[in-house]
């Protein structure tokens, strides 16, 4: 018995380039020109396709696809990767 229905994640994981540590963010924020800020070094961090940060492009390419994952099927990804 379940007790509460499996929700696709709403958040991310992020990998700040500068300090290295991943924070979580919204999916919805992923998106062009969009700012967020590192919660550990405060560097703010600008969510573009055409950016050079290898965290902002692997940010785009996980919500990408649970937008698809959540369009599809279910996924059984836990998201561990
Ligand atoms: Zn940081």
């Amino acid at each position: 018995m379940q007790l509460a229905p499996t929700k696709p994640p709403d958040k991310i994981r992020v990998l700040c380039t500068k300090c290295r540590v991943p924070f979580r963010e919204k999916i919805r924020n992923i998106r062009e020109g969009v700012q967020v800020q590192c919660p550990n070094c405060n560097k703010l961090i600008t969510f573009s396709t055409d950016s050079a940060d290898l965290g902002v492009q692997r940010a785009f390419t996980e919500a990408r696809r649970i937008k698809n994952g959540m369009m599809l099927s279910i996924n059984r990804s836990d998201g561990t990767n």
